[in-house]
C-alpha cells in the first residue's frame, strides 16, 4: 500500500508546524498530528505568555521611576485576573492563527494523541496513517521531582493558569524560569524567594551574569536560598514550606513552583515500535541533520534535549525540510553561537562562550573587556540600577567569541550583536563601529 502521507509530523509546535509548513511549501503532502492547542509550548505555556507577563512586570517597575521624571503616579492595584483574561484571549487568537497557518499552506491537521504502530504508521485514536517519512516534534513538559509533598508544588504550566496572584511565592531552581518567574512576581509586590540547591543562579552562563543577577534581586528584595537541596514540600497552616537537606526549613509560601528542568514528551509514544533511539533521559537521539538511527524518521526541538529554545526549535525544523524537499543536501542547523535571552529583571541576553569556556578552549589567548555603569534611565532619581558586560575576545585577531550584557535593553541588544559574532567579527571590527548615542549599547563598541 502507499503511504497516504510523505511526511508525518507528531507535534504541532514551534518545531513541528515550522517543519511542516515548509516541507508543503515544497510539495510534500503533509499532516501534523496534535492533541494540545496549535503552537506548543512557546505559544500557550512559554515565550509569549511568559513575555506579555514580563511587559506587565516592565510597567510596575517603571512607575517606579515616574516621580523622578516630574509624573504624579498613583497605582491602584494590579488587576492579575483582567491581565490572564486578556493573555489567554490573544493565545486564543494565536492558536486561530496558527490552525490557519496550516489550512493555507495546505497541511492535513490530526487532532489527537499520537503513537508509533510501526516504523512507517503512526496511530491517532483509532485512525491508523502511514507516512513515508515521521517526524517527532512532541516537546517537552516541566520536571516535578518524586519527593514527598511534591504535588503541592506548581509549574510554570500551573503560573499560567494562576487566577489571582499569591502573596508569597517560593520557586525551587535557578535557571531561565526560576529567574524570570521570580522577577514577575516580586514586580507586583509578592514577598519573592528563590531556593537553588547549589551557589547561585544561572549557572550555565557566564559567571558574570548570575552573580550581577543575583546581586540585583537581592536588592529588588528577592530572598534567595543558596545550598537548598530540595528533600520534600510540607502544607502546614502557615502555608507551604520546602524542607530541605540539613533539616533546613524554607517558606512559607501561599504558592511553590518548581522550576528544575524539562523532561521529553516521549513516553507514550511508543518509540520501541518504530526501533527508534533514546538517551538515558528520553530525550531522542539525532545527528546534525536531525536523523534519528531510523532513516526515514526525524526529530525536532525540545524533544531532541539540545538548546530548548523556539528560534532553534524552528530553525531546525525549516533546515530539515529545506534538505528533504528543497534541494539542499547539506543544509542543517549549526548549534554553535546560539544568542538567548533570560527575561529576568532586569533582562540578560548571551552569545557565544562563557568566559570560563573560552579560557578552557583558548587558555592565554584569552583577553577580556567589561564594563558596569548606571543607564541614563536612572540619572535623575536615587534607584538604580546596573548594567554589567562583557566580551570575550580569542586569538592574536582578538575575534570576539563571547558577549554577555545584564541590564535594561540587553533583550534586544542582542540580536544584531550575534550576527557579528557568528561571522567572526574582532574586537578591531567593533572599535571601527561608530556608537550610537546615547544608549547602553555603545559600550559594547567603545570598551577598552
Ligand atoms: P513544543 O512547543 O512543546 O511542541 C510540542 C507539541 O507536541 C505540543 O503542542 C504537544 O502538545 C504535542 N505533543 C506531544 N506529544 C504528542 C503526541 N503524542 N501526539 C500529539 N501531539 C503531541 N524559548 C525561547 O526561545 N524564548 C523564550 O522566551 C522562552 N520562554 C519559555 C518560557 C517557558 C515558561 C517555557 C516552559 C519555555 C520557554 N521557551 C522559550 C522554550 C520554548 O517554549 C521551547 O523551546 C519550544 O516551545 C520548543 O518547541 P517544540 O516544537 O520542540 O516543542
Ligand atoms: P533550566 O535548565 O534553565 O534550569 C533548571 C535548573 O534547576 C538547573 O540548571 C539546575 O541548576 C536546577 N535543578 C535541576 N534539578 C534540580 C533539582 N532536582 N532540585 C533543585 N534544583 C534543580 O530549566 P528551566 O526549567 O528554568 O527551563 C527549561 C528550559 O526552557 C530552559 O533550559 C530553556 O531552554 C527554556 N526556557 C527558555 C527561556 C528563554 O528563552 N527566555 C525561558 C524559559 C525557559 P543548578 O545546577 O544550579 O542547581
Amino acid at each position: 500500500m502507499d503511504d497516504q502521507y510523505d511526511v508525518l509530523v507528531i507535534g504541532g509546535g514551534s518545531a513541528g508546524i515550522a517543519h511542516a509548513r515548509r516541507a508543503a511549501e515544497y510539495g510534500a503532502h503533509v499532516a501534523v498530528v496534535e492533541h494540545g492547542p496549535l503552537g506548543g509550548t512557546c505559544v500557550n505555556v512559554g515565550c509569549v505568555p511568559k513575555k506579555v507577563t514580563w511587559y506587565m512586570a516592565s510597567l510596575a517597575h517603571h512607575f517606579k521611576h515616574a516621580a523622578d521624571y516630574g509624573f504624579s503616579v498613583e497605582v491602584n492595584g494590579h488587576d492579575w485576573a483582567k491581565l490572564k483574561s486578556r493573555r489567554d484571549a490573544y493565545i486564543s487568537r494565536l492558536n486561530k492563527i496558527y490552525e490557519d497557518g496550516l489550512d493555507n499552506s495546505g497541511v492535513d491537521y490530526l487532532v489527537g494523541t499520537a503513537c508509533f504502530v510501526d516504523a512507517h504508521t503512526v496511530a491517532v485514536g483509532d485512525m491508523r496513517y502511514s507516512a513515508e517519512r515521521i517526524v517527532i516534534a512532541t516537546g517537552g513538559k516541566p520536571i516535578v521531582p518524586e519527593l514527598p509533598g511534591a504535588e503541592h508544588g506548581i509549574t510554570s504550566d500551573g503560573f499560567f493558569a494562576l487566577t489571582e496572584r499569591p502573596a508569597r511565592v517560593l520557586i525551587i531552581g535557578s535557571g531561565y524560569i526560576a529567574v524570570e518567574l521570580a522577577g514577575m512576581f516580586n514586580a507586583l509586590g509578592s514577598a519573592t524567594q528563590i531556593a537553588v540547591r547549589k551557589d547561585g543562579l544561572v549557572r550555565n552562563f557566564d559567571s558574570m551574569l548570575g552573580r550581577e543577577l543575583k546581586a540585583a534581586m537581592q536588592k529588588d528584595g528577592i530572598k534567595i536560598e543558596t545550598g537548598a537541596v530540595p528533600s520534600s514540600i510540607n502544607a502546614t497552616d502557615a502555608g507551604l514550606t520546602l524542607q530541605a537537606e540539613g533539616s533546613r526549613m524554607i517558606g512559607p509560601a501561599d504558592c511553590v513552583i518548581w522550576a528544575i528542568g524539562r523532561e521529553p514528551n516521549t513516553a507514550g509514544l511508543d518509540l520501541d515500535k518504530a526501533g527508534v533511539t533514546m538517551d538515558g533521559r528520553g530525550f531522542v537521539v539525532v545527528d546534525k541533520f536531525q536523523q534519528t538511527n531510523i532513516e526515514h524518521i526525524a526529530a525536532l526541538g525540545d524533544v531532541t534535549g539540545r538548546q530548548a529554545l523556539t528560534p532553534v526549535a524552528i530553525a531546525a525544523g525549516r533546515r530539515l525540510a529545506d534538505r528533504l524537499y528543497g534541494g539542499m543536501a547539506e543544509r542543517y542547523l549549526d548549534y554553535e553561537t546560539i544568542p538567548t535571552v533570560i527575561f529576568s529583571h532586569p533582562p540578560m541576553g548571551t552569545v557565544g562562550m562563557t568566559e570560563d569556556a573560552a579560557r578552557d578552549e583558548h587558555g592565554d589567548a584569552v583577553k577580556i573587556y567589561t564594563t558596569t555603569f548606571n543607564a541614563m534611565y536612572y540619572a535623575l532619581g536615587e534607584k538604580r540600577q546596573l548594567t554589567a558586560m562583557k566580551l570575550i575576545t580569542a586569538g592574536d585577531d582578538e575575534r570576539v567569541v563571547g558577549c554577555h550584557v545584564i541590564g535594561d535593553g540587553a533583550e534586544e541588544m542582542m540580536q544584531g550583536f550575534a550576527v557579528a559574532i557568528r561571522m567572526g567579527a574582532t574586537k578591531s571590527d567593533f572599535d571601527d563601529t561608530v556608537a550610537i548615542h546615547p544608549t547602553s549599547a555603545e559600550e559594547l563598541v567603545t570598551m577598552r
